[in-house]
């Protein structure tokens, strides 16, 4: 499991999270939902240890994450848009994270074709990133995101780059991956409806605080503020 204890961050005077305490369980899918500049980034950051805590502690499986080095984090990792490296093929990108771990390269390349066959581009693994489409792209980031079987999956908006009819189908995509892998997966969205659609549970965010966790019909049922259910429930 991953917990966040009192997190608090301040980038100099001002303090973006409040002493956030969230408590994410083994294999669920929970969606961190809120309005831009909320912290959703920044609580994901230090989650990956890409950003420290100004007090407080994360930890996954009891062990302090700003302990850990960075390499041996064992998350996975995709982000909005184009973070596909240009020069590399699919495969290569896909493989990206095993070759750093040092496997060696034959099994990195099956490593890299099976993650790319289970996000459906097994058929693309020679081409360049510049010639697929956005969701393909995202598609490829995936892969790469799991090929190292990660303990925790990080996808911070990466469908909000994508037209509205991609976004749906790579979202049910995602959905069903994770429910196949069981992986643990925090995913960041300012969209209410996404949200509502994939997750397990939501952590609805405002202001540098966690206002309300529950699954999608506690928070569309029973928003627990004027603020939750403006942004997700039945405002009546
Ligand atoms: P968005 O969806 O727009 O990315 P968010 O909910 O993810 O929003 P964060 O990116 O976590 O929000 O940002 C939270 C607040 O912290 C914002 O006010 C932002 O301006 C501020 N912030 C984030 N990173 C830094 C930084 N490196 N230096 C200074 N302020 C920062």
């Amino acid at each position: 499991p991953v917990a966040f204890q009192g997190v608090v961050k301040e980038f100099g005077s001002t303090r973006v999270l409040h002493g956030v305490d969230l408590d994410i369980r083994p294999g669920e899918f929970l969606s961190l939902l809120g309005p831009s500049g909320c912290g959703k980034t920044t609580l994901l950051r230090i989650l990956a240890g890409l950003e420290q805590a100004t007090s407080g502690v994360v930890r996954i499986d009891g062990a302090d994450v700003s302990t850990v080095p960075t390499n041996r984090r064992d998350l996975g990792m995709v982000f909005q848009a184009y973070s596909l490296f240009p020069h590399l093929t699919v495969q290569q990108n896909a493989a990206f994270g095993l070759e750093r771990r040092r496997v060696a390269k034959v099994e990195a390349a099956r490593r890299a074709l099976d993650a790319l066959r289970l996000v459906g581009l097994e058929h693309l693994a020679d081409r360049y990133p510049h010639q697929l489409s956005g969701g393909q792209q995202q598609r490829v980031a995936l892969a790469r995101a799991i090929v190292t079987e990660p303990r925790v999956l990080l996808l911070d908006e990466p469908l909000s780059a994508l037209d509205a009819k991609v976004r749906v189908q790579l979202r049910d995509e995602i959905r069903a991956l994770q429910l196949r892998l069981g992986i643990t997966t925090v995913f960041v969205t300012h969209d209410q409806e996404e949200a509502l659609a994939v997750s397990d549970r939501i952590a609805v965010m405002d202001a540098g605080r966690i206002e309300q966790i529950g699954t999608p019909e506690d928070l569309y049922l029973h928003p627990a503020t004027p603020g939750v259910a403006a942004f997700v429930g039945l405002s009546s």
